[in-house]
């Protein structure tokens, strides 16, 4: 196609605010899917994607439209997760447009993720269009969305298109102002191939397959090729577009966006960022990469039955293929016994890759008290990297630790500045500054250590909030921290598996609470089970488990068989998720008990 009928161009919004039912749309009224195929968020295959109504993976999808002057475009649209976790994924595909749509829920306005998104696409250079979405909605306020995106974000917003992702309303003018708004690719055509990998995944039947955008040149299949950074000559198997089912096509020309089938078997030699260009006569130059994913929560997962160790590892074999994101090693637990210590992005990931290891592989397992990794200096100025408190060397060879720092943004109405102070310092926030982005919204910057944020933070900042607050977050460094290791004992025994570090002004009242939340959590065995909260040899809290009494049936009089079943199950039930460490029953809600707070 020539360049100048083509449009790529992504879709980025906060979470929630219409991206995936917009782009259904836009694939509908574009006659790309006919309507009878339509399934709603079509371009979110993963089932806990379409379940949870998240968008994980970044998909492109290539589209035909006739516009209002007559011609028929090329439009490459790439749908992008809007969830924190999955940040890496965006900045990916935004590299691969010329535009963006930025799209803002009329009734919500702009939050903290249309920030970060709108920041993101602005830094990418790319041509924005607002488009306040939902407007079928009789909440939805576009005049005062209009005045957030012009005065938070320094958008014009005067021509925004105002659409319903639902009704359709609005979707014909999104699509002439993509013509109009969106600059064509510029690229040479006769210049030796360069194309950038936005995306990649493992097709069992054909290897590894890339998302590419061509720069220069153009890709054809049959092509002796060469992956800049890993040095690897592949021959192109396939190219071609998804509609989004896949239509294999002679070539890729100058500007386009589509597949390559790589015919690799691993998935490490397709880094996304990478450039790819021909084998002999190629250029020297990659194109600019981005950003590596990088973990920065780390969990222990494992197998509740021992016996699932083995089919546990190869889920995780099975799962990495797909998401060089996730990475694991090998752990052992005097407690727990042996299992994966597990690096994810965020805490949203962690929740989807376990949920599909339990459902997709049929494990079950038990998850520890996800942590950060902390720099440990020791004695001499030797550093090791802790994934997991267990690692801790004793206190007297430690020189200094250091956590990893969060810039945060928090979006808010005014009324709730008060709020989000009190809850941020009690979490051992440092305030950096506020503005107001118009007068229903302030945004606050924040520093704060990761630790924190992953200890029920969120979920506190919207109760605060009623709801309303909305946060972004990046990485900021380490800074060092006086932080110490807290222990859990059962029986006068350490339980390795629920010890965690905190920091030494928090220690007392941690373990004080999460003392008190184990004696009701974990339930009573035929003996008192002391629970004790402890710094090295000094023990901070104490409470007791009783001794059990009565036979749960005892509960049940008479002969209610029914009942009794049903008491059965849920104890049943509730058994899967228990592990016996030593001769004590612990729920898997023991551990998660660690990240609440109060
Ligand atoms: P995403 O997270 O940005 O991809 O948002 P989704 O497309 O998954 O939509 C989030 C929720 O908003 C879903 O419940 C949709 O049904 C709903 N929704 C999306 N667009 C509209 C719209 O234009 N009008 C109304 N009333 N609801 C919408
Ligand atoms: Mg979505």
């Amino acid at each position: 196609t020539d360049p100048s009928h083509i449009r790529n161009f992504s879709i980025i919004a906060h979470i929630d605010h219409g991206k995936s039912t917009l782009s259904d749309r836009i694939l509908e009224m574009t006659g790309t899917v006919a309507h009878r195929d339509m399934q709603a968020q079509l371009l979110d295959s993963m089932d806990i994607e379409r379940e949870r109504g998240i968008t994980i993976k970044s998909q492109a999808v290539r589209v035909s439209y006739t516009a209002d002057d007559g011609e028929t475009y090329q439009f490459n649209l790439i749908d992008t997760p809007g969830h924190v976790d999955f940040t890496y994924e965006v900045s990916r595909s935004l590299a691969a447009c010329e535009g963006a749509v930025l799209v803002v829920d009329a009734t919500q306005g702009v939050e903290a993720q249309t920030v970060a998104n709108a920041m993101m696409a602005m830094n990418a250079n790319l041509e924005i269009i607002p488009l306040i979405n939902k407007i079928d909605l009789p909440s939805a306020e576009p005049e005062r969305v209009k005045a957030e995106i012009e005065d938070g974000l320094a958008i014009p917003a005067d021509d925004a298109v105002l659409a319903s992702g639902k009704t359709g309303v609005g979707v014909h003018d999104l699509l002439e102002a993509v013509v109009y708004n969106i600059p064509a690719p510029q690229g040479n055509a006769d210049a030796p191939l360069r194309a950038l990998i936005f995306d990649s995944y493992f097709d069992p039947y054909r290897g590894v397959v890339a998302l590419v955008r061509v720069v220069d040149g153009s890709m054809h299949k049959g092509q002796k090729l060469r992956l800049m950074a890993s040095g690897k000559v592949i021959q192109a198997e396939e190219v071609g577009a998804r509609h989004p089912v896949e239509e294999p096509l002679p070539e890729l020309s100058v500007g386009e966006v589509g597949y390559l089938v790589t015919g690799l078997k691993d998935l490490s030699h397709v880094k996304v960022g990478d450039t790819i260009t021909l084998a002999e006569g190629g250029v020297d130059e990659p194109l600019p990469g981005y950003r590596e994913a990088k973990p920065m929560v780390y969990t222990g997962l494992f197998p509740i039955d021992s016996d699932q160790y083995e089919p546990l590892k190869e889920a995780l074999e099975k799962l990495s293929l797909n998401d060089p994101a996730l990475i694991w090693e090998p752990e052992k637990s005097h407690a727990l016994g042996f299992g994966f210590r597990v690096g994810f992005l965020g805490l949203l990931h962690m929740e989807v890759v376990k949920e599909r290891l339990e459902r997709e592989f049929n494990l079950d397992l038990l998850a520890t008290a996800p942590s950060v990794e902390y720099h440990v200096y020791r004695q001499g100025g030797q550093m090791i990297s802790l994934h997991s408190p267990q690692e801790m060397p004793d206190p007297g060879e430690i020189e200094r630790i250091e956590e990893p720092y969060l810039k945060a943004k928090i979006l808010i109405p005014p009324d709730y500045v008060g709020a989000v102070m009190d809850l941020t310092v009690a979490r051992r926030g440092t305030f950096v500054t506020m503005n107001y982005l118009s007068q229903h919204t302030v945004e606050m910057l924040w520093e704060i250590p990761l630790s924190e944020l992953i200890m029920d933070y969120f979920d506190k900042l919207k109760s605060n909030t009623k709801g309303y607050a909305s946060l972004d977050y990046d990485f900021d460094g380490y800074k060092p921290s006086n932080l110490v290791k807290l222990d859990i004992l059962l029986s006068g025994k350490p339980i390795d598996a629920l010890s965690f570090i905190v920091h030494r002004d928090k220690a007392y009242e941690r373990g004080r609470v999460l003392t008190e939340k184990l004696k009701d959590i974990i339930p009573r065995q035929m003996f008192e089970v002391p629970i004790q909260a402890a710094i090295g040899g000094r023990v901070l809290a104490r409470e007791t488990v009783k001794a059990k009494r009565k036979d749960v049936l005892a509960k049940c009089y008479g002969g209610d068989i029914s009942r009794k079943r049903k008491l059965l199950e849920k104890q049943k039930q509730g058994k899967k998720r228990m592990k016996a460490i030593g001769n004590v029953e612990v729920p898997q809600e023991a551990f998660m008990a660690i990240l609440k707070v109060d």
